[in-house]
């Protein structure tokens, strides 16, 4: 079994982490925690730091991906609202202008689904707020046969990522 790094097993390796990506000398850290050596900060620096650190950009990177799917998903079910009480009072301007919107977000989303890469819980095609607002959109464009058409074949294309 590989020696433990002492850095890695400390429990402030974040701030260790932090100290040496913002350019701190490795005796000044090893100073500051009384624990570590000069050598283990260093050796810690060169061969664990550069992993850890793309970790945390890849961890980023996701956390930024959910947080605009977490708005993306709000606004489509706003869109929803809206097209559901205009298919209700038959504005039918309205209410292609929200399907416009929605299809708008469902691209959104679809390349902050590519973003997420192949995560088994946000698929597009197979979510409820997908399967709802394609029962609306078929219905509410039921006089419409080449909106229709235009309107599905390009929401299909933004749900496979084709768009
Ligand atoms: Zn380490």
């Amino acid at each position: 079994m590989p020696r433990r790094c002492t850095v890695c097993a400390h429990p402030k390796v974040e701030a260790i982490d932090m100290a040496l990506v913002a350019g701190e000398p490795y005796r000044s850290v090893a100073n500051r925690y009384e624990s570590l050596s000069q050598a283990a900060v260093q050796r810690h620096s060169e061969n664990h730091l550069p992993a850890t650190l793309a970790q945390a950009k890849d961890a980023e990177m996701v956390a930024h991906a959910d947080d605009l799917l977490e708005q993306v998903r709000d606004l489509q079910v706003r869109t929803f609202a809206i097209l559901e009480a205009a298919e209700v009072s038959e504005q039918h301007r309205t209410a292609l202008s929200a399907i416009r919107e929605a299809r708008g977000n469902l691209e959104l989303l679809a390349k902050l689904l590519g973003e997420l890469g192949d995560r088994p819980t946000v698929n597009v095609l197979i979510s409820p707020e997908w399967l709802e607002l394609r029962t609306v959109i078929v219905g509410a464009l039921e006089p419409y046969t080449h909106a229709r058409g235009a309107v599905l074949r390009a929401i299909e294309g933004a749900g496979n990522g084709s768009a």
